[in-house]
């Protein structure tokens, strides 16, 4: 069995106003990342969305000291962005959708989270991964899932970062060390 697992596609991190945004890269990966999730929905494949929440001025939490702050509890810019978000906003309305959301505090989604008990449970053990950033949040919620003995595939058409370096870099890690196949739309 396989899942989709939707990382950070919010307000924040890809909208032109965001608090940490990936600007126009994020936002060329909008309409691949909507038709992914839109697939999967169809296929009756499990989706979830996993979604950094922070506490405002957190003097604990290490990110604090490195980014702006973003993704604020309570906050739009924590809401799915653009096309997404209205996707999102029309599955809430459908009960028989399997369709879930996990918050998470750290950059990899499985860090504090039950998100390895919800695969587990529905014997997923090929996850999808797309969001952003490659080389931060997708980056370590694959090196978890690695780790976790998952097969990994990140949809290159449907990742980005602020950093296209970091970018680039990421996309060569999850081939040559986390044996993740790396896939583009077949056109
Ligand atoms: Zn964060």
């Amino acid at each position: 069995m396989k899942a989709l697992i939707v990382i950070d596609y919010t307000n924040d991190f890809v909208a032109d106003d965001g608090n940490l945004t990936c600007g126009k890269p994020g936002q060329q990966i909008e309409a691949r990342i909507t038709e992914l999730t839109k697939e999967f929905v169809e296929a009756g494949e499990y989706v979830v969305f996993a979604v950094d929440v922070h506490e405002k001025d957190d003097p604990y939490h290490p990110e604090t000291a490195l980014f702006p702050p973003h993704n604020i509890r309570g906050t739009e810019g924590r809401f799915q962005y653009g096309q997404l978000g209205i996707y999102y906003d029309q599955l809430n309305n459908k009960s028989n959708i399997q369709v879930d959301w996990v918050d998470k505090t750290r950059y990899s989604a499985f860090c504090g989270t039950d998100i390895e008990l919800r695969l587990r449970a529905r014997n997923i053990t090929e996850l999808h991964l797309v969001g952003v950033c490659t080389d931060i949040c997708v980056l370590h919620t694959a090196i978890d899932a690695y780790n976790k003995g998952f097969t990994i595939v990140v949809h290159e058409d449907a990742v980005q970062s602020f950093s296209q370096q970091g970018h680039e870099w990421a996309l060569n890690h999850f081939k040559t060390t986390l044996g993740a196949k790396v896939v583009t739309k077949q056109m």
